[in-house]
């Protein structure tokens, strides 16, 4: 029965070897086999047999041995199933012995039969015999005194002569491997890269090409592409007279394969072998469906293929090696869609540091918007603001950002926060501006106003000093790391058509501004899902006419203000319309608490009394008067409306004067009105006879008819229980899952920050729930929300628009439940896209 057993297997064609029996090594070797590649003879241990040796069954080693010449030299290798999950390290050159040694020393020289022998005493010393390896700092030596040198202190550690016999040192090798595979390291290792609690181990027996002797020999590696941007390039090292990845270590000797200015090349030592290299990479890429790193040995001139390993890559050389694969016809579009790991896209839509350079990390914050950059330290807006002016690229450092930093981020490069979460002011603005922005970064010691800023390691940065934000990985460089620049190519480019054409969500954008627009029609966003409109009344002009208003006695006096600023937010909605060209634009009413917009220090106070002619005094009252305990869950959203509707009223005529205005010029504009934070029905048949008012009035003086859809944002609890009496009143409702989260878990957004990372740790919660959605309470709310809407309204278009509608598992969510579109900021579209493409795929 063993002799059929797949247990022990010579690696032919046909030999029955699996991915999951012998792990992905031993399955690769075979399709190499098939390929008629030359690859050394193999014999394959299942996962079985492995499983057998660690527990002290030993399979029948003559047996395997019998497969082998007796003169060959062997390598054991592991092979687990995913080549990710990794395993123990290779053991070369078995059956060195005295004898072996002495044979060898006569045909390729003493010197290389002692390395061979010498490099299988030392490994075989510490993975085997496991001894501890200082026990060999002192041999220096290489060559025959180098090797008698290990051989004694092999001896004089194990009181035991080194074992000579090849049977008994494969079976020592086999268990070392077998058992180190269950070792606790070895299991966490591989746990964190995927893999299950049960993960089997194969192991491959192969013969050994030395890679040493007489004529050109040596290894190394070679693969057909740049790993860092995927461009066809021929690339990797050889170093002669070397085995293993000798050719990868430190030795500054190694050569390249392409003729290169920069040193000798194989392609120059032996032009026949690097051609033959060369076909075979290129046989592996079609035939393996995939961009492979070949692991090879050159002996005597004649190339060995040892291995095939899937090429190592950056984001950015992803996409472009499975556009490549697909354009090729190798693999279909849609397989190179899905081969390419969604969230890996926001490396590619900014800056970044290069993979593989120096990195001075002062802390690790929250990463809460992709990319990097580099610039001075300013610790104020003004002084963002005065750098910009000046061409000086700088980060602005705060404690947290309100409202007031916003025209200071517009002007900065990235943007460092010490308090705060992934929804929290500077994380939102961040990713709408597309701005590299680390937030939480409590680890370092923010003095804003003594303008010094501590590392933990005691370094102190001042304004000027320069500083790298990474908000992908959330690290705060020191200096001024290498650089990688955006990669939106063709590549990028193509793989969002296909990717496009195969989703069945709309993706659009969250945009508040003309850039914000823009940048959501360049990443090919299906419209706005949510304009917030209040940023908008924080430019310069603006923010003191909108204090103003807030001041007004009387609702007389409020209109005045309004009236001046509706010009203003008719050219903003016309501006976006524009650039929109048609495709849906979801405007929110006005959403925050009024008194953000009011001076919080004694200098904004009473600059603010200068400019309205008041007393100090009344400026302070009125500011403190307005100040709530709890201004998240106080006077803001449709309660603003209800109370205070003139602001609405004015918000809805200047949209429907922009609707006329835009659609004047170019396509009918259709524009969706959005009222915040709604939690009764009430709510919405108030602000709804007013809104429609509006529209008729507008209607009526420019002698011009128009359509608008008027929608409510889900966004507390009870208006997700209560969406079936809502739904009848709108034409369409959005979910807004950041304050849902908030008001779910009674968690505050702009608070979580400081014990998220302990929460996560401790597993309380799975993981930060403002950036992936909790599809189990959250998520609950949100099925009641859609099954009672669409009970009531069938065919009502359903959206979500939190910061969740950029992260792939919550999009997936989305889509099960039966949501027509989600909206993100525009830098997370094209994930969005292709996370959309392949959850239909
Ligand atoms: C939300 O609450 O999910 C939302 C989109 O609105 P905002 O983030 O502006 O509160
Ligand atoms: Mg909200």
């Amino acid at each position: 029965a063993v002799q059929n057993d797949p247990y022990i297997t010579l690696i032919t064609a046909e030999a029955p070897v699996t991915a999951e029996t012998h792990g992905g090594r031993a399955k690769c070797l075979q399709r190499l086999v098939r390929l008629d590649m030359p690859v050394p003879q193999t014999v394959a241990l299942s996962f079985a047999a492995v499983q057998d040796i660690a527990r002290g069954q030993m399979p029948d080693i003559p047996r395997i041995l019998g497969k082998f010449a007796a003169t060959d030299l062997l390598c054991v290798r592991p092979s687990s199933e995913d080549p990710d999950w990794g395993g123990p390290n290779a053991v070369l050159n078995i059956g060195m012995n005295d004898a072996r040694y002495d044979e060898l020393s006569g045909t390729m020289g003493q010197d290389a039969a002692a390395a061979l022998y010498l490099r299988f005493v030392q490994i075989y010393a510490i993975h085997v015999a496991r001894l501890d390896p200082d026990v060999f700092d002192d041999v220096s030596d290489d060559g025959p005194a180098g090797l008698s040198a290990i051989l004694r202190a092999y001896e004089d550690e194990t009181d035991e002569v080194f074992p000579q016999d090849p049977g008994e040192q494969l079976v020592a090798v086999l268990r070392s491997m077998a058992r180190a595979w269950d070792g606790t390291t070895a299991r966490l290792l591989r746990k964190a890269k995927g893999a299950p609690e049960e993960a089997g181990l194969g192991l491959v027996i192969q013969r050994m090409i030395p890679g040493v002797g007489q004529g050109e020999c040596g290894s190394g590696v070679l693969q057909l592409v740049d790993p860092v941007t995927g461009l066809p390039q021929v690339n990797g090292r050889y170093l002669s007279q070397s085995q293993g990845r000798d050719a990868l270590g430190a030795g500054a000797s190694a050569l390249f394969l392409e003729k290169d200015e920069r040193g000798p090349s194989l392609e120059e030592l032996a032009p026949d072998a690097f051609a033959d290299l060369k076909a075979h990479a290129a046989l592996m890429r079609e035939k393996l469906r995939e961009e492979m790193q070949v692991e090879f040995v050159i002996q005597n001139g004649e190339v060995r293929i040892l291995d095939g390993v899937r090429t190592p890559r950056s984001p950015r050389a992803g996409v472009r090696i499975a556009v490549r694969l697909a354009e090729d016809g190798i693999i279909p579009q849609q397989e190179a869609v899905m081969r390419v790991d969604a969230h890996s896209l926001n490396e590619l839509m900014h800056r970044q540091v290069r993979p593989g350079a120096a990195r001075d990390v002062l802390t690790t914050g929250i990463g809460a918007s992709p990319g990097a950059a580099t610039g001075r330290i300013v610790f104020t807006a003004a002084e963002a603001q005065a750098s910009a002016a000046r061409g000086e690229p700088c980060i602005l450092v705060r404690r947290e950002t309100s409202p007031e930093d916003v025209r200071g981020m517009h002007a900065a490069v990235a943007v460092l926060t010490e308090k705060g979460g992934m929804t929290s002011h500077a994380a939102v603005i961040g990713r709408g501006l597309g701005l590299p922005c680390i937030v939480g970064a409590s680890g370092m010691r923010f003095q804003t106003r003594k303008k010094i800023l501590t590392a933990p390691d005691g370094r102190d940065f001042r304004t000027g000093d320069i500083l790298t934000i990474d908000g992908s990985s959330g690290q705060v460089l020191a200096g001024e790391p290498e650089m990688l620049e955006a990669a939106l190519d063709d590549s990028f480019q193509t793989l969002m058509r296909w990717a496009d054409a195969a989703r069945d969500i709309g993706i659009r954008a969250n945009a508040d501004t003309p850039e914000d627009a823009e940048a959501a029609r360049k990443f090919d966003a299906q419209g706005i899902g949510l304009c917030r409109t209040e940023h908008m009344f924080f430019e310069p002009g603006r923010l003191t006419m909108m204090r103003e208003m807030i001041f007004a006695q009387t609702p007389q006096g409020r209109a005045a203000v309004l009236e001046r600023l509706l010009p203003m937010q008719r050219d903003d909605f016309t501006q976006l319309f524009r650039i929109m060209q048609g495709q849906p634009v979801c405007i929110r009413l006005f959403d925050p608490p009024l008194h953000e917009f009011l001076p919080t220090t004694r200098t904004g106070q009473r600059e603010l009394a200068e400019a309205l002619d008041l007393p100090v005094s009344d400026v302070e009252r009125r500011v403190e008067a307005m100040s709530e305990y709890n201004p998240m869950l106080g006077l803001r959203g449709v309660r603003l409306g209800v109370t205070v509707p003139e602001i609405y009223d004015m918000q809805a005529r200047a949209i429907f004067e922009a609707t006329l205005d835009a659609s004047e010029e170019g396509a009918p504009v259709v524009p969706e009105v959005m009222i915040p934070l709604v939690s009764a029905k009430r709510e919405v048949e108030l602000v709804k006879s007013r809104i429609d008012a509006v529209a008729a009035a507008v209607a009526a003086e420019r002698r011009c008819e128009f359509d608008y859809r008027l929608g409510v944002m889900v966004e507390t609890p009870r208006a997700c229980l209560r969406a079936d009496e809502i739904a009848p009143h709108v034409s369409f409702l959005s979910f807004g899952t950041n304050d849902l989260t908030q008001m779910t878990y009674g968690l505050s957004r702009d608070d979580a920050g400081r014990f998220m990372s302990a929460y996560v740790q401790k597993g309380v919660f799975p993981e930060d729930p403002f950036h992936v959605l909790d599809t189990e309470g959250v998520g609950e709310l949100l099925w009641l929300g859609v099954e009672r809407a669409r009970g009531e309204c069938p065919g009502l278009t359903l959206s979500v628009c939190g910061e969740h509608g950029g992260n792939p598992e919550s999009i997936a969510f989305c889509r099960a439940a039966g949501f027509d579109y989600v909206s993100c900021s525009p830098y997370r579209v094209p994930v969005a896209r292709l996370a959309a493409a392949q959850l239909a795929i």
